[in-house]
């Protein structure tokens, strides 16, 4: 049988990343951009959003920010009609916007739970939901979910309304596949475990060193290795993978038994 290698041409894409002013997302914003993809990063903060598409810039990537709210429908429309006028159309959604306020469970209540749910899960489906044209027009259309192993794989006291939401996502990936694919687009997830961003240094340096010591690698991750599992699933490689989850946590996840 003959095989057809389809090689993905980075400098053809044009990619929105959501929550890409920093962290994980500005690793991936990085990653496209550094590939040569066309790149537009969102968050709700317009400083840190042009901060960050300086630092991109400066690296030699085309960058343009979008100012948007992911828990606001009407705002991911915008978000998304705003994306394809800068970039000209859109091949790739890196739905990645998310928070994770700690919070013990007798102390959770009806806002707490609202603002979490509104921004990790609804903000994912709306992201979806709002690019959807543009991505089918694209012909080969991508979208990559940020989730967690919280949730879907490990627990973390203080994090169940996370892990619950993370956990959402993978239910709402595994369907929008079947309904994204007649637009020959594809959606898959990936499972970042500890990775250092300037969210996660609220969580206290003990805690961080806590984190390290279940990690096999003996390292956090980057949002440099995020990015390449994202990359993965925008590929044209990837093009017959969909409804997907890859874990990407140095190991974590994998011991039985505590090292020696
Ligand atoms: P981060 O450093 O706190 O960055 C979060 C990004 O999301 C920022 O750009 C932020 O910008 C944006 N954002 C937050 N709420 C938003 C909203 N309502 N609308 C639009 N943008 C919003 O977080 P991170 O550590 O990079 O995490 C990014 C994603 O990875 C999250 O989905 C998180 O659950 C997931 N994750 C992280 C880790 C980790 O170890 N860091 C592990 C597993 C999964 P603004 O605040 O300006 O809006």
């Amino acid at each position: 049988m003959e095989v057809d290698w389809n090689v993905t041409d980075w400098s053809t894409m044009k990619v929105l990343v959501t929550g890409g002013s920093q962290g994980i997302g500005l690793g991936i914003a990085e990653g496209f951009a550094q590939a040569g993809a066309a790149v537009a990063i969102s968050g709700r903060s317009e400083d840190t959003l042009r901060h960050a598409a300086k630092r991109l810039a400066e690296q030699g990537g085309q960058v343009e920010t979008v100012a948007a709210d992911v828990s606001s429908r009407a705002s991911c429309t915008q978000m998304a009609a705003e994306a394809e006028q800068l970039l000209g159309g859109l091949d790739v959604l890196c739905a990645n916007a998310g928070i994770y306020p700690e919070c013990p469970l007798e102390d959770l209540d009806e806002t707490g739970l609202a603002e979490i749910f509104a921004t990790n899960v609804n903000g994912t489906i709306f992201s979806v939901q709002a690019c959807r044209r543009g991505l089918a027009q694209s012909g080969r259309g991508r979208v990559v979910v940020t989730s967690s192993i919280t949730g879907p794989i490990t627990g973390y006291a203080g994090l169940g309304h996370y892990g619950a939401t993370k956990a959402a996502q993978l239910g709402f990936v595994r369907s929008a596949a079947l309904e994204l694919a007649g637009d020959s687009i594809t959606i898959n997830a990936v499972l970042p475990g500890s990775i250092r961003t300037e969210g996660l240094g609220g969580l206290g340096e003990s805690a961080i060193a806590k984190m390290i010591g279940c990690i096999p690698q003996h390292r956090l991750g980057t949002p440099a290795d995020i990015a390449a599992a994202a990359m993965f699933f925008a590929s044209e490689e990837a093009a017959f993978v969909t409804g997907q989850t890859l874990v990407v946590d140095g190991g974590q996840t994998l011991p039985e038994l505590p090292e020696d």
